[in-house]
């Protein structure tokens, strides 16, 4: 395939598996568009190269959420998502190019379901960062002129840590790296939203969406403002639960928009509670 083909075969891609050959022949393209100093090919290269990440990661997880290993699939939607944070800056993709603006719409809703609350988060303070492209130790005076995120040469520019110093961790509830999920001893995360999804979801291409709605909780209905509280707490409804909001719940719907025909009679809405702990 030249890279118009590949480029073709991305935009097209509807099934399960991507052809690996794929990136070891964007590779040897990339190689002799840095030799000919072509560096506006070698930077389209390297978003096709993204665009592949993003789609196997994405089916990935897919393909673990199958199978119910729902940490690794939680950590590839992550992969995806800072793939595509990459990409954003070097490709428009509005119009659903590659599939993309679908991917990162399921991304994005997919880690909703996930009950993980707590991560997390290391402390420290790099003293020395080094450019990936030139290996140059940057600091306020000395810029090797490379700015991040940037491609040369058909590679993205990031700065290297190096010289780490360690103060601790911390637990965060909204955390800059997502995979430091902390799995607490003795605590089995509950995974039914992810479970009733999936039997629904029988191919990775079909549309949904989530809806959150509030609902109030049943011994609220009814209630006027001025009634004494459900909660038993003594004040008014509207100065007590009303207020704080703990008279509703979280109610959380699964709506299918697009199912491959052969999978219309699956098709029904889905609906399911949580409450919140
Ligand atoms: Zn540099
Ligand atoms: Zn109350």
């Amino acid at each position: 395939m030249d890279i118009l083909q590949i480029s073709k075969y991305l935009q097209y891609f509807k099934g399960i598996k991507l052809n690996k050959d794929i990136l070891d022949q964007l590779s040897e393209f990339k190689k002799i568009a840095v030799n000919k100093g072509d560096q506006e090919e070698a930077k389209n290269i390297w978003c096709l190269e993204q665009v592949y990440k993003v789609i196997n990661h994405f089916l990935t997880a897919y393909k673990q959420l199958e199978k119910k290993e729902y940490y690794s699939a939680w950590c590839k939607l992550e992969r995806a998502d800072i793939e595509l944070h990459f990409l954003r800056r070097h490709l428009d993709y509005s119009g659903n190019k590659y599939g993309l603006e679908f991917i990162e719409n399921i991304i994005n809703q997919l880690q909703k379901l996930f009950p993980y609350q707590v991560f997390s988060s290391r402390e420290s303070t790099v003293k020395k960062w080094r450019c990936s492209i030139c290996n140059q130790v940057i600091s306020l005076r000395n810029s090797c002129g490379h700015e991040i995120g940037e491609i040369y040469n058909g590679e993205q520019c990031f700065r290297i840590a190096e010289d780490i110093e360690f103060h601790g961790i911390a637990i965060v509830t909204n955390p800059f790296d997502k995979f430091a999920v902390l799995f607490p001893e003795g605590k089995e995360y509950n995974y039914a939203m992810l479970e009733n999804l999936m039997k629904n979801w029988t191919n990775p291409y079909d549309k949904w969406e989530l809806h959150i709605v509030l609902d109030l909780n049943e011994e609220f209905k009814g209630l006027g403002r001025n009634d004494p509280c459900a909660c038993n707490s003594g004040e008014k409804y509207k100065n007590c639960c009303l207020r704080t909001g703990e008279d509703k719940h979280e109610h959380y719907k699964i709506l299918f928009l697009e199912k491959d025909l052969k999978n219309f009679k699956r098709q029904r809405k889905q609906s399911f509670k949580t409450w919140k702990n």
